[in-house]
């Protein structure tokens, strides 16, 4: 039997991280979740090579002091939650506090931020777990977190990342989640230097729908809207589109829960089955549908590393989905016979 010895701290580090980074799209994942809880209206997403070379992440938000961007890529730190008393009524997107820690220590993580307001930038840049500096620089307000040489240090992860358009396609989905949940943020995602789209930040769903996915989408989209409902579900709140604009990917059905980018394979399911045989089997509508739940009324069981949702009355959610969705293209006159419910 070998001998049983404890692991020294940067490889526990790095064993870690891999829960919370498995691939570029978990890392635009966190640093867009962040920016978007440090309240920025601007969020630009650059990636080179899929995200395997570079990954960039700018926003307009608060920024951090030197003390608070020093603090910020320790392990279990962050400014958003206290005790697990405010677990319950946690508003933000992170709060573990684990994830700028966790990039750091299986990539180069370079930080410049400067807090709104504040007259002196910070650069910050973390090794494979080493911090190799921290001072002053002159920079814009907010954050920018630039992550280079991704599991350059746990070559056995680094062997798992796959094509560079794969590995792409994750980030894509992610920005454009973000992006189409948050239309009162100007969101962009850049690829290899060139635009793959920016949304206004105007604040209307339809004008961030036209920006990702294109003109001809955006016009076929149809309003849901359903409201006034008892628990589990209070309300859906979306659009869909013309069973005619379809896609053979079920990546362009986006699920949103209170307003926040989720998946839910559920709801998805739902949306598809209001279009009955007006969808060929495999094939897909654009949807963006934001389910709005009542208070403290349903157990919404995330992992906390994943995205995908489990709802505890599930049959009862998908039910008033397929409704809401079957109303709005009904209304459209889009649906050929529509048995009547009992
Ligand atoms: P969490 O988001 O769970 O708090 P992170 O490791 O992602 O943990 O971030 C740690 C802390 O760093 C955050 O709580 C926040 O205070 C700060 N931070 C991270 N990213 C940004 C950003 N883009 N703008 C301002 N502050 C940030
Ligand atoms: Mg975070």
């Amino acid at each position: 039997m070998p001998e049983i010895r404890e692991l020294d701290a940067k490889t526990r580090d790095r064993i870690a991280a891999g829960e919370v980074v498995e691939r570029p799209a978990s890392v635009v994942k966190e640093l867009v979740e962040n920016a978007l809880d440090a309240d920025a209206t601007r969020i630009d997403a650059r990636v080179e090579s899929g995200g395997t070379d570079r990954i960039a992440v700018s926003d307009n938000g608060l920024g951090m002091s030197e003390s608070d961007a020093r603090l910020a890529i320790d392990e279990h730190t962050t400014s958003k939650l206290q005790s697990v008393d405010d677990l319950d009524s946690i508003g933000t997107l992170g709060f573990r506090g684990e994830a700028l820690h966790a990039i750091g220590s299986v990539a180069r993580l370079r930080i410049e931020t400067k807090p709104r307001g504040g007259s002196r930038g910070t650069e910050l840049v973390v090794e494979h777990g080493d911090l190799l500096s921290c001072g002053p620089t002159g920079c814009p307000e907010g954050t920018t977190v630039e992550v280079t040489d991704l599991f350059g240090s746990v070559p056995a992860r680094r062997k798992y990342l796959k094509t560079e358009a794969t590995e792409f396609d994750h980030v894509a989905r992610i920005v454009t989640g973000y992006a189409l949940a948050r239309p009162d943020v100007a969101i962009s995602l850049h690829r290899d230097g060139r635009e793959t789209f920016a949304t206004t930040g105007d604040g209307d769903r339809k004008s961030a729908v036209m920006a990702v996915y294109g003109r001809e989408v955006a016009s076929s989209m149809l309003p849901v809207e359903s409201s006034g409902g008892d628990a589990p579900l209070s309300g859906v709140e979306g659009l869909v589109s013309h069973p005619e604009t379809n896609r053979a990917g079920r990546e362009y059905v986006t699920t949103l829960v209170d307003g926040r980018y989720v998946t839910a394979g559920a709801v998805r399911e739902a949306i598809v089955d209001a279009y009955g045989s007006q969808l060929a089997p495999d094939r897909y509508p654009f949807a963006v549908v934001d389910l709005r739940l009542p208070p403290g009324g349903v157990d919404v069981n995330v992992h906390p590393r994943k995205l995908e949702v489990l709802f505890a009355e599930e049959a009862e959610i998908k039910a008033g989905v397929t409704d809401a969705v079957e109303s709005a293209l009904s209304e459209a006159g889009l649906l050929r016979s529509r048995a009547p419910r009992g």
